[in-house]
């Protein structure tokens, strides 16, 4: 079992020594309010990602706001297990729909399915709006393994951006106010992808289940709370000089904010060749027969794109 929600009597970790800035979530909590929050930052794991498949502006940054987001929703769980983020948009749209999954303790994953002359069409800084087209909807599903239930909650994706959408998940599904903001874009220096992003949320006061207590002070601290982490910039959420405690620090030293130990994040894909081989050995014979191009059957990995051939041997055929 793994423990990733931060307790008071967690021992706060200032400026844990870390070999790399980036492919970290950190926990935190600010000092005398009910307020808890997580800061992500990815580099070479959200420039995998995207690379992989080369999405043309706008849709990268998409995948990777989507990717940071379920960074920051799966580093909340409590145990062994995984969310899966989905983005659907409606049959007009550029986009088709995008999915990013986290899985425990910190493999990130995500792909986006697109109309590419719909989407050239709309050029190299189309808004979420333009892509995502009206209608569609986003699903969070949290899966806990075989003795705890499977949850998902839906969510239109009817906000002006990815994040005002996550907000709204977190108000309607689970009653929780949230600020949130997610950042994605290439380093000029690099030329390399990186994300980021910062959440907090105000920690349920009452009951479990029962209404949440907010009197005046409560508001007033959860309103100073939600106004610091939204005067956050984009670019500091990606800059590479900027560790998530010196970013936490800038935002919170007035009231202290107490950092917990960071979780790390690679780019990991649960594909192998076995999986693909057992979903191909589901397919009818007469099909497989007609994937076999030069006596040989091939296959991308939708996620990560790697490339997999089998001989209609393998299959069975
Ligand atoms: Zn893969």
């Amino acid at each position: 079992m793994r423990e990733t929600t931060p307790r008071p009597n967690n021992r706060p970790i200032i400026l844990p020594e870390s070999g790399s800035l980036d492919n970290l979530v950190k926990p935190f909590q600010i000092e005398g309010m009910n307020v808890r929050g997580r800061a992500i930052r990815l580099g070479t794991a959200v420039h995998d990602i995207i690379t992989a498949h080369d999405y043309p502006q706008p849709l990268a940054i998409l995948v990777g706001e989507l990717v940071v987001l379920s960074g920051l929703l799966g580093s909340i769980l409590k145990y062994e297990g995984k969310v899966t983020i989905q983005a659907k948009a409606r049959d007009q749209a550029a986009v088709n729909f995008l999915v990013a999954d986290f899985e425990t303790p910190g493999h990130v994953r995500g792909y986006a399915d697109y109309k590419a002359a719909a989407l050239a069409d709309l050029g190299s800084d189309a808004s979420f709006r333009s892509l995502i087209g009206s209608g569609g909807y986003m699903a969070m599903t949290i899966d806990q393994g075989a003795d705890m239930e499977r949850y998902q909650g839906i969510v239109d994706l009817d906000g002006d951006n990815l994040s005002d959408c996550a907000i709204t998940y977190f108000l309607n599904s689970e009653q929780t106010p949230t600020a949130l903001r997610l950042a994605c874009g290439l380093d000029p220096v690099s030329g390399h992808w990186r994300a980021g992003g910062i959440m907090v949320q105000h920690l349920a006061h009452g009951e479990e289940g029962g209404p949440r207590l907010l009197d005046r002070d409560e508001q007033e601290n959860w309103r100073r709370a939600s106004i610091l982490m939204q005067s956050v910039k984009s670019r500091e959420l990606l800059d590479p000089q900027l560790d998530l405690d010196q970013l936490l620090y800038r935002l919170y030293h007035e009231d202290g904010v107490r950092v917990f130990e960071p979780t790390d994040i690679d780019h990991r894909c649960r594909c192998s060749r076995e999986r693909l081989l057992s979903v191909l050995q589901s397919f009818p014979a007469s099909d497989l027969a007609d994937m076999v191009e030069e006596g040989r059957i091939t296959a991308n990995c939708q996620f990560c794109n790697r490339h997999y051939e089998f001989s209609p041997e393998d299959i069975g055929l």
